[in-house]
């Protein structure tokens, strides 16, 4: 892929935690319309590369640029409105809202008019929500969660749980997805599905997706490109079963 400007660059981050490297000079990219996978034992420091690509974390030093915008010092709000969502390890809905309101509150950042006015019933208001039912609804289908948008999300099952968690990244309109661990405590046949629903996200609506998974097996499936990370180093990267031969890869799996 010569000549193709990357989605999202990474260049030599480096995060720090009172004395811990987190991260120590991590470089890497995401080709637009690619999947590329974040690999790495337990405490490599997946999550904390994902949080300094979406604001909560700042990097010490080193940079990131997303669709040619700088990102190293900006702000979750900015970087969402830029078109980067994410999911998290752990989820991160309200439980006790229906479905259809955590969607909602996903198009939050497209909502013009914003609460004030909608609390108000201005007619534009009122249309602006309409047009946001309307998209909500065709992801709702898209995921395949149309069929509970009335249900609390406390009350469905975790892997519809964790769809609902995609779903509301998607109502953000991203063109980037961060995805942390999504088939994380899934049954095998709901991390088949899931891989499926990620590949069409990619292949149907073309979003760019970076991907921080435990299963090597999904990874292999599903990245088009890999970075391998260990204590906060970037150990290896590249194509999946190139990176599947690495030695050094081998043995920090092996070490775990
Ligand atoms: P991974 O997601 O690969 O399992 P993390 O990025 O969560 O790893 O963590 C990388 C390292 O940084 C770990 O040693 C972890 O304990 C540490 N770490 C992560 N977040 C924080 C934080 N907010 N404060 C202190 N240490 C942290
Ligand atoms: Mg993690």
């Amino acid at each position: 892929h010569a000549g193709v400007v990357p989605e999202l660059v990474v260049e030599d981050v480096t995060v720090r935690f009172a004395g811990l490297v987190a991260l120590d000079a991590v470089s890497f990219a995401v080709a637009p319309g690619s999947t590329h996978a974040l690999i790495g034992p337990n405490g490599a420091g997946k999550s904390t590369c994902f949080n300094v690509v979406s604001g909560v974390y700042r990097a010490a030093s080193g940079s990131v640029r997303f669709a040619g915008a700088e990102l190293t010092a900006a702000r979750p709000h900015e970087v969402a409105a830029l078109g980067v969502a994410r999911t998290f390890q752990n989820i991160a809905l309200s439980a006790r809202l229906p479905v259809r309101d955590n969607l909602m509150l996903g198009r939050h950042r497209l909502t013009r008019s914003g609460f004030v006015s909608a609390g108000l019933r201005l007619p534009s208001a009122r249309r602006e929500s309409v047009r946001h039912g309307a998209r909500v609804a065709q992801i709702a289908e898209f995921v395949g969660v149309a069929d509970v948008l009335a249900t609390p999300v406390g009350l469905l099952p975790y892997g519809t749980q964790k769809r609902v968690e995609l779903a509301r990244a998607l109502c953000m309109e991203p063109r980037l997805l961060l995805l942390d661990e999504p088939v994380a405590g899934m049954n095998g046949e709901e991390r088949r599905e899931m891989a499926e629903l990620i590949v069409s996200v990619r292949e149907s609506l073309g979003i760019s997706i970076l991907l921080v998974e435990h299963d090597m097996g999904m990874v292999m499936r599903i990245a088009d490109t890999v970075t391998v990370l260990d204590f906060g180093r970037r150990i290896a990267g590249g194509p999946p079963e190139e990176v599947q031969r690495d030695p050094e890869v081998i043995r920090a799996y092996l070490g775990e």
